[in-house]
């Protein structure tokens, strides 16, 4: 069946979202010869010099010095952690969980036509659902902005060059703070931070240029790594003097050094904000989930609480999540053009097609499951989807002589198709079903295919990533007109200002409702920094 083989961009995402939060290891290593674990041990204040050498006797090595919190995050055999929690000087020894990016990446980032098609700055629809067209922010007011993510392509025309620092957690070697593998932190922080009125791409909640931003980067292109590396970014933040800290991140198993570390966070005077997660079940990610961290449900332009977006009763707040535009890593959006006759159509690069350019006659190869040598010799297939796989069809036509294949839908709606990691060497696309006809009676006219890459470096995700970055940012935006309240406060102004959705009241979908930037400068307005 070709449907198996269909996956639309945002099914994709959805899909590679649900199966990190079901703690599914991305990669499959072979096993060592001893079971080895990954803990965080805890010690007694002052004896972090006899664990690290009780550690090394067990076989284990530190991977993650937490020594701000007497801790260390351990790899050592299985075998030896309940002789090393009997050490005087060990505290407690506890899992380190794996923690995830809850947002997606399609699997190649596609864009449908060519670059020339959006020229001009585009709002996306959550900016004026927050309000945040509606208050100023005031760089006077000292807030700063940290964000736990993949990094933060610097190199990005819509993102501030000034006020910006971080460091590289991921130890990959791959890149640096200011470069973004995974793309996801990058497209975070588009929505924080994107320049307003440039006349390019997007614009962020805090859309000045004027937002210092500190950048904790922990995940490399994999978007996953163990909760003590997130804690090191954490840190990190708080070293940095940041007020708030977005985390589009999250996974399950909470431990007590994580939520110590969140409750110190709130001490020092740092708002934590972090996604919701999106398994759309009810269960709880963490750090979301822990008391001091605020967790963010998703929804959509509609105000309806995205399918993915976890509910549970520690769901505090919600913001926009579903088709969020936002900055991606500049030349790493794939585009398709396509014409036949001089008549260009919109079509999408199928994913996973070489980056490459043909031009012949177009003709019909119908449902493209019969390759016969040579009766496609320097032409452009025209293929219809059913019966077998993309892959299969582009191959024959391929086989067949074929230069190019744009293969149409059967269906109603454009083709947004796969070639499932199967490689191909001839440019393929994908078209709707009404230009499928269009383009049939053109068989025999000259049509040009290409598939290349994009200068428009922005794109559309789904995810509580996407709506954490709106709350975060709201509550710098709002912090630096109050910049004397505590986080306790901020936070209880953001939840009582909120935009009720759902069930009247609080509810696990959407916690308070939708975060309203100028509705929380008005209760700060009338209220000042009042309880808690
Ligand atoms: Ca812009």
């Amino acid at each position: 069946m070709a449907s198996k083989k269909y996956v639309s961009a945002r099914c994709a995402i959805a899909l590679a979202v649900a199966a990190v939060t079901l703690g599914a290891p991305l990669l499959v290593q072979a096993q060592p010869a001893a079971q080895q674990e990954r803990v965080i041990v805890s010690f007694k204040a002052g004896q972090g010099s006899a664990v690290r050498a009780a550690i090394a006797r067990a076989g284990g090595r530190v991977v993650v010095e937490l020594d701000e919190f007497n801790a260390v995050a351990v790899r050592l055999p299985a075998s030896a952690i309940a002789a090393l929690k009997r050490h005087g000087s060990v505290a407690s020894i506890e899992a380190d969980p794996l923690r995830h990016a809850m947002g997606g990446k399609a699997p190649t980032l596609r864009r449908a036509g060519a670059a020339a098609v959006v020229s001009t700055e585009v709002t996306p629809f959550g900016i004026p659902m927050v309000q945040a067209d509606q208050v100023m922010f005031k760089a006077d007011g000292g807030r700063k902005l940290c964000i736990v993510d993949s990094g933060f392509d610097a190199a990005h025309e819509d993102l501030q060059k000034s006020g910006v620092t971080g460091i590289d957690l991921t130890g990959s070697g791959i890149g640096s703070w200011n470069t973004d593998e995974a793309f996801h932190g990058t497209h975070v922080a588009g929505t924080i931070a994107a320049i307003g009125g440039n006349g390019l791409g997007v614009v962020g909640v805090i859309p000045t240029g004027t937002l210092p931003l500190h950048i904790s980067k922990v995940f490399d292109a994999s978007g996953s790594t163990a909760s003590s590396i997130v804690i090191k970014g954490v840190l990190n933040c708080s070293k940095a003097k940041a007020n708030v800290i977005s985390m589009s991140l999250g996974g399950g198993r909470p431990t007590t050094f994580e939520n110590k570390v969140y409750e110190a966070m709130a001490k020092r005077g740092i708002l934590v904000i972090a996604a919701a997660g999106n398994a759309g079940d009810t269960s709880t990610s963490y750090p979301a989930g822990y008391a001091s961290v605020m967790s963010v449900a998703a929804i959509d332009v509609n105000k309806v609480r995205a399918s993915f977006s976890q509910a549970n009763a520690d769901v505090e707040i919600a913001a926009p999540g579903v088709d969020t535009l936002s900055t991606v890593p500049m030349g790493t959006n794939v585009e398709s053009v396509f014409s036949v006759g001089g008549t260009p159509y919109t079509t999408t690069p199928m994913d996973g097609s070489p980056l490459l350019a043909a031009t012949g006659a177009l003709a019909n190869f119908g449902l493209g499951d019969t390759p016969v040598a040579g009766s496609m010799s320097g032409k452009v297939c025209l293929i219809q989807r059913g019966e077998i796989s993309f892959a299969d069809k582009v191959l024959n036509c391929k086989s067949s002589g074929g230069v190019g294949a744009v293969i149409y839908n059967n269906v109603p709606g454009m083709l947004l198709g796969t070639l499932g990691g199967i490689a191909t060497t001839i440019p393929s696309v994908g078209a709707s079903d009404t230009d499928g006809a269009l383009m049939l009676a053109q068989a025999g006219q000259s049509a040009s295919v290409a598939v290349q890459q994009s200068a428009y470096s922005y794109a559309s995700y789904n995810g509580t990533s996407m709506a954490t970055p709106h709350v975060s940012a709201v509550a710098a935006l709002v912090w630096s007109n109050f910049p004397t309240c505590s986080p306790a406060q901020i936070r209880n102004a953001l939840n009582m200002s909120a935009m009720d959705l759902g069930t009247a009241g609080r509810d696990n979908e959407y916690g308070n409702g939708l975060v309203q930037a100028k509705a929380a400068v008005t209760y700060l307005t009338a209220n000042a920094c009042a309880a808690p």
